[in-house]
């Protein structure tokens, strides 16, 4: 099932498996669902990641960008 993250009041979406976060629901919803299927991640699917989350329930900005 896809995560929404809520950050800044912005919403991303983020696929349970591997934790990676996107801006459209679609792409982390095909995210998991490769996931799923091929227990490892697209790396085409990763390129339009944004980020990645270590724990949802406690994700925090500077988890998410750690650029910034
Ligand atoms: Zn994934």
């Amino acid at each position: 099932m896809v995560l929404v993250v809520s950050i800044s009041n912005m919403h991303y979406y983020a696929c349970e498996h591997c934790l990676y976060l996107y801006r459209e629901l679609e792409t982390a919803e095909s995210c998991e669902q490769w996931c799923k299927t091929h227990n490892s991640c697209n790396s085409k699917i990763l390129e339009k990641s944004v980020g990645r989350i270590r724990r949802y329930r406690t994700a925090r900005l500077e988890e998410v960008f750690p650029s910034r």
